[in-house]
C-alpha cells in the first residue's frame, strides 16, 4: 500500500496549499507577550500606581504564560523549528512508553538538508555528499556481483512530504493515524535529511516498496554488505519506533553528522 506513495514522491512536485500552517501562525503573531508587559508598566507610573503596576505586571506575566502555553499546545507543525525541538509535541501525539523524545504518530523530527549539501546520484535523485559517495560505491560493488540496485526515492523536501502525507492521505480518505503507518508527516521524514534512500531490485521491480523486497538478491546483498558502506536499515521488523517494516529504506550513518541526526532523535534507542 505504500508503493505508490514512495514512488510518486521523487518525481512529482505538485504544490500543496499551506492553509494548514496559517491559523496557528496568525494566532501567535497577534499575541506578543512582551507588548502586554510593556504597556501595563508604562501606564502605571504615578502615585499608588506602583502597586497597580505590579499587579498588572503579574497579570501580564500570567497572560504571557497562558499565551506561550497555548501556543505550544496548538501548533502541530511549527515553522522553522530546529532539528529536535522540545516544544513541538502536539496534544495529539501518541504516548509511547518506549518513546522519550518528541514524535508525531511515531515519526521523529528531522531538519531538511541544506541544498548546497545535496548532490545528484543520477535519475533526478539527490543525497548529501558523504552519503552519495558511499551509496554510489555500494551500487557499483553490488553490480560487480551481478546485483542491480535501483533508486526509488532519496532526498525529499518538506513540501514534497506535505503533498505525500496530506494530499495523498486526503485523496485516499485516510485519517492521519492510518496515513502515518505508511508515510511520515512533513518535517518528520528521514528523507528530509538527505541521508535516507529507498532502493529496489531491477530484476524484481514488482517488489519495489513492498515488504517482499526482502526476498530479492538486492536485499540479501545489502543485508550482507551495506554496513561496509555505512548504511543501515532504518525500520527493521518490530523496530522500537513502531514504524512498519521497510526493508527497502536505508540510511547513511557513516559520519558524525548523520549519526547525530538519527541517534539524537532516537534517544529511545538507549532505553
Ligand atoms: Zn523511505
Amino acid at each position: 500500500m505504500s508503493n505508490s506513495d514512495r514512488s510518486r514522491s521523487a518525481n512529482e512536485s505538485a504544490p500543496l496549499g499551506k492553509a494548514e500552517d496559517i491559523p496557528a501562525a496568525l494566532r501567535d503573531g497577534n499575541k506578543t507577550p512582551s507588548n502586554r508587559v510593556t504597556s501595563t508598566t508604562v501606564s502605571a507610573l504615578p502615585l499608588g500606581g506602583i502597586a497597580l503596576g505590579v499587579g498588572l505586571f503579574l497579570v501580564g506575566i500570567t497572560a504571557f504564560n497562558l499565551v506561550t502555553t497555548s501556543r505550544d499546545r496548538s501548533t502541530p507543525i511549527p515553522i522553522a523549528s530546529p532539528n529536535v525541538d522540545p516544544t513541538t509535541t502536539p496534544a495529539t501525539a501518541p504516548s509511547s512508553p518506549q518513546n522519550n523524545t518528541d514524535n508525531v504518530l511515531n515519526h521523529l523530527p528531522y531538519t531538511e538538508a541544506p541544498t548546497a549539501e545535496l548532490v545528484s546520484i543520477g535519475g533526478g535523485y539527490r543525497l548529501r555528499k558523504p552519503a552519495a559517495a558511499k551509496f554510489q560505491a555500494m551500487v557499483a560493488a553490488a553490480r560487480s556481483s551481478g546485483v542491480n540496485i535501483t533508486t526509488i526515492s532519496a532526498f525529499r523536501s518538506v513540501e514534497d512530504q506535505k503533498r505525500l502525507f496530506f494530499g495523498v492521505g486526503a485523496a485516499r480518505g485516510q485519517q492521519p493515524t492510518k496515513r502515518a503507518e505508511v508515510s511520515a508527516p512533513p518535517k518528520y521524514s528521514e528523507h528530509h535529511t538527505g541521508y535516507a534512500i529507498d532502493v529496489g531490485d531491477a530484476a524484481v521491480s514488482a517488489t519495489n516498496l513492498n515488504q517482499n523486497f526482502e526476498t530479492t538478491p538486492a536485499y540479501q546483498w545489502l543485508k550482507a554488505n551495506a554496513a561496509t558502506y555505512s548504511f543501515e536499515l532504518s525500520f527493521p521488523k518490530d523496530n522500537i519506533q513502531k514504524v512498519s517494516y521497510e526493508p527497502w529504506h536505508w540510511r547513511f550513518v557513516g559520519d558524525i553528522n548523520s549519526l547525530e541526526t538519527f541517534y539524537k532523535a532516537h534517544n529511545l534507542q538507549g532505553k
